[in-house]
């Protein structure tokens, strides 16, 4: 098979990675992607924006199967467009893409089909959305309704952090029509899950549980960012639990919305809070999530490319992930000011001597092949990612990878899995 990825992060490297493992795959090409996925595949420098220079390459190399990691081109129609070429595409329609492309759509979907999710009010003016502050519970959380390059979500502690939210999105206009609607939410407690499952429509198929750290920081400290690290498994979520989150979240999603008559194929990711009243929702998103997708596909034994295009074309009846490595960490190095301004350009050494390690793959998230070597291009600039027979041994071996990473004023968390370990100790 002939295989596009679209997209340049991290994801889409880890996705590169799997499909080049598959006996089925021909020739991999990717658009605009970056110097590690250009180890894996051909690059060709259309950016994910151009949705109609992305068919044009598509049909032009008579790809079997487009790949579409982020979700921008997704909300924009990019799995329509190549519908109507005859292309095959992994990525749900634009109509069903609305569920990670307006929370609010989001919401009345899962009250449609009875999905367990954070009370909420969805306001349009900064009255209504003080009116609801007001009388909400405790602690709110203020989203804007749009895609807001996961910026638009502020975890309140007062009320006065909740109306400068408010204003920020609704009068600053800090997220542009994104954040012209607002969803106030109530705010949970409960440790986070990651459940991200393929779909073709109709079946679904539940992949490996995973957790991301958000914050900066270690222990949580500090500023939100796209993602400092990942793990899978989660410790406490088994098989049974899966089970029944797909049973309570995901099946009734996928059923409502064919019943729209927008049946989503693709990866449907559950963002989850486990409270003590159960699993609650707190956002969906339509597609492979990063950098979650880093430590989930290392643990997918079997085909993805064969998984991918069955979702995609036909079916994925009968289907389940077969279970591959214990445990994966991945650690985010990050570029010198990263999240605030990062800075770029930056020389990167070390990243052979990294993936000599037993059980480590470095995964590019942001870098850029330089006249003088490979060089700093993005935030985050790498994903060390490493897997063991548990959470002790994977971790020590991506910290040691990270450690044999070299570039000047980066920095990282230290603490990436070492909750898991010490609760796999616990139990052992
Ligand atoms: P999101 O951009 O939707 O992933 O949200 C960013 C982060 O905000 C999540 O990872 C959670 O840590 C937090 N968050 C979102 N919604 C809630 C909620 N209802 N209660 C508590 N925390 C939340």
């Amino acid at each position: 098979m002939r295989v596009l990825i679209v997209g340049s992060g991290g994801r889409e490297h880890a996705l590169a990675w799997a499909l080049a493992r598959s006996p089925l795959l021909g020739e991999l090409h990717a658009a605009p992607g970056n110097p590690g996925i250009g180890t894996l595949a051909r690059l060709h420098p259309v950016p994910v924006s151009d949705l109609e220079g992305l068919t044009r390459l598509a049909a032009e190399l008579d790809t079997d199967l487009v790949v579409i990691g982020p979700e921008a081109p997704l909300v924009a129609g990019l799995a329509d467009r190549m519908a109507a070429a005859g292309i095959a595409a992994f990525g749900p329609s634009a109509a069903a893409a609305q569920l990670e492309g307006s929370k609010a759509f989001a919401k009345t979907v899962m009250a449609t089909a009875g999905v367990p999710t954070a009370r909420f009010a969805v306001c349009d003016t900064v009255s209504a959305a003080h009116a609801a502050i007001a009388e909400a519970d405790g602690d709110v959380v203020v989203k804007a309704d749009g895609l807001a390059a996961g910026k638009g979500v502020v975890v309140c502690s007062s009320t006065a952090e909740a109306h400068a939210a408010v204003a920020a999105a609704l009068v600053d206009d800090r997220f542009g029509v994104a954040g012209h609607r607002v969803l106030i939410e109530e705010r949970l407690e409960g440790e986070e899950l990651s459940l991200l499952a393929l779909c073709d429509g109709e079946h679904v198929m539940p992949l490996a549980p995973a957790r991301d750290f958000k914050r900066a920081g270690d222990d949580d400290s500090g500023p939100n960012t796209g993602g400092m690290g990942s793990i899978s498994p989660v410790p406490g979520i088994d098989a049974d639990v899966v089970a029944d989150i797909v049973a309570q979240v995901h099946r009734p999603v996928v059923n409502e919305l064919a019943r729209l008559g927008s049946p989503f194929r693709g990866c449907l990711y559950a963002g989850l809070i486990m409270t003590a009243d159960g699993p609650r929702v707190i956002e969906f998103n339509v597609r492979f999530g990063d950098p979650e997708t880093q430590v989930i596909l290392p643990r997918t034994g079997g085909d993805l490319l064969a998984l991918l295009a069955r979702a995609a074309g036909s079916s994925l009846a009968g289907c389940e992930a077969e279970p591959a490595e214990a445990a994966c960490v991945s650690v985010v190095v990050a570029a010198r000011g990263y999240p605030d301004a990062p800075e770029l350009g930056d020389p990167i050494a070390g990243v052979d001597a990294a993936e000599e390690i037993e059980g480590v793959t470095i995964f590019h998230a942001g870098t850029a092949q330089g006249e003088a070597g490979l060089q700093t291009a993005g935030g985050r600039v790498l994903n060390v990612t490493a897997v063991g027979p548990d959470f002790d041994t994977a971790r020590r071996r991506a910290y040691a990878g990270v450690d044999a990473v070299r570039i000047a004023g980066s920095h990282h968390r230290s603490d990436i899995g070492r909750a898991a370990a010490a609760a796999e100790r616990v139990h052992a």
